[in-house]
């Protein structure tokens, strides 16, 4: 997975290649589907959501740049997964999944796997979590009809926000990045997220 799907496709940092060579996904993938964990697609995790395709992850988790001394905020833990690869990289990593039995299984796997500077929080994270800002990082792993202004208040100085934005069935992936109070915007790619819906993002 590491060499043909990502460093062949041009991930070049060595933090993300070597996290992700370490993160187990089979354990973030249902039973029935674990013999497809390496491969190169998303995969079904249950309440119609989907473990994102590795390749995403990557590109994603390469645009944080983020430090060993870093604070993160995930918003779609699905999985748990992603929060996994982002534990290896960061000093703590909030991450936040509106559906309970998502948010549960992600828990007990991370637990089990020892992930333990990760906390899951189950509720709507379309607006952040301002009580712990700012972060280092905030990457949301849903399609935003538009960049919450809630999360780029949470961003610290230097913070970096990456988010799909756009249609609900195709997005481009942007980075924000704060600098002196202002934000600097970059596409990074198209990408297909299943929906942010809450307060900040769409309607049910
Ligand atoms: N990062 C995940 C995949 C994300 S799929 C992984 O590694 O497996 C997107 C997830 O975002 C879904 O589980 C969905 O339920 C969740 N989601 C959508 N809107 C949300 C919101 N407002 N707050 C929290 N989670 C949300």
């Amino acid at each position: 997975m590491v060499e043909r799907q990502l460093r062949a496709r041009g991930i070049t940092d060595e933090r993300v290649l070597a996290s992700m060579l370490l993160v187990p996904r089979h354990e973030f993938v249902p039973e029935e589907l674990r013999d497809q964990a390496y491969e190169d697609h998303p995969l079904a995790i249950g309440e119609n959501q989907t473990i994102s395709q590795p390749y995403m992850v990557a590109v994603m988790t390469q645009e944080l740049q983020l430090k060993p001394s870093d604070v993160v905020l995930e918003i779609g833990t699905g999985s748990g997964y992603q929060a996994a690869v982002l534990s290896r990289l960061a000093s703590a990593v909030y991450t936040i999944e509106r559906h309970q039995s998502l948010a549960f299984i992600a828990h007990t796997t991370l637990r089990e796997v020892g992930y333990r500077n990760v906390i899951v929080i189950c509720s709507d994270g379309s607006g952040g979590l301002p009580d712990k800002a700012p972060f280092d990082g905030i990457i949301v792993t849903a399609g935003a009809p538009e960049i919450p202004h809630a999360l780029l208040d949470q961003l610290g100085e230097g913070g970096r926000l990456v988010i799909p934005v756009g249609e609900k069935m195709l997005q481009v992936c942007k980075r924000i990045t704060k600098h002196g109070g202002r934000f600097e915007t970059q596409d990074v790619t198209g990408c297909v997220f299943v929906p942010l819906i809450g307060k900040f993002g769409w309607e049910i």
